[in-house]
């Protein structure tokens, strides 16, 4: 704000709380450098909201600079709008998919997300490349949908509920499943060498034979109990 337009609502200030009598100049001063990138409007409100709200005391005859800007911090905060809350979907919809949730993109074991095969993820695989300023947005979106191939509806079926990561099918939950355990496997292992060894070495690949034996021990124990 300019200088005036601070001074137009701060002689309110002064009027109200200094008997009408102008600040000395240096402490006028202190008052714009801290006000000055603010909003006339803002200053405004809390010169408003001041007026309304402030008790001279011993200490504090006039507003001072920490005052002011806690009528202009409460007032802006007061003016916030809460954000948009996402639109409830009914998880029992026959075009509730449960991979991506109804929004077009699921998140992969890669930690990437990817297009879903959903109708959802039909339309956002087409509008992704196109810039959202264009013109002819919808005409561009259309034509690249026409080129995908069509959805094969929502996607039902099974979701590791720790990472919330997709898997389609039992058969490839349980491979996951022993994947993971062969990798626990050889993390113990060399664990347990690098113990025996009774020295901190830096942690490799295991050598091949190694690997084969942990995966058929893996297997062995995933019949029995599967952790996930
Ligand atoms: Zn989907």
């Amino acid at each position: 704000m300019t200088h005036q337009e601070f001074s137009r609502e701060f002689i309110r200030l002064e009027v109200l709380f200094n008997e009408g009598r102008t600040l000395e100049a240096a402490r006028r001063n202190e008052y714009y450098d801290a006000l000055r990138y603010y909003d006339p409007a803002d200053l405004t409100a809390a010169v408003n909201f001041i007026a309304r709200r402030f008790h001279p005391v011993y200490n504090e005859r006039f507003p001072s600079i920490a005052t002011v800007m806690e009528a202009i911090f409460s007032i802006k905060e007061a003016s916030l709008q809460p954000f948009d809350a996402e639109p409830e979907i009914d998880p029992g919809a026959l075009d509730f998919c449960q991979r991506c949730h109804n929004r077009g993109f699921y998140l992969g074991e890669d930690d990437v997300a990817h297009p879903c095969a959903c109708e959802k993820g039909r339309l956002c695989r087409a509008a992704w490349s196109v810039p959202i300023h264009d013109p002819d947005r919808q005409a561009k979106i259309q034509a690249a949908l026409d080129r995908l191939p069509p959805s094969s509806g929502p996607v039902r079926g099974l979701q590791e509920k720790v990472k919330g990561v997709w898997q389609d099918t039992d058969d490839e939950h349980g491979r996951k499943c022993v994947a993971l355990q062969l990798r626990y496997e050889l993390m113990r292992r060399r664990r347990k060498r690098q113990e025996e060894a009774g020295a901190i070495e830096q942690v490799g690949d295991a050598g091949t034979d190694e690997a084969l034996e942990a995966i058929s021990e893996a297997r062995h124990s995933a019949d029995d109990d599967v952790p996930f």
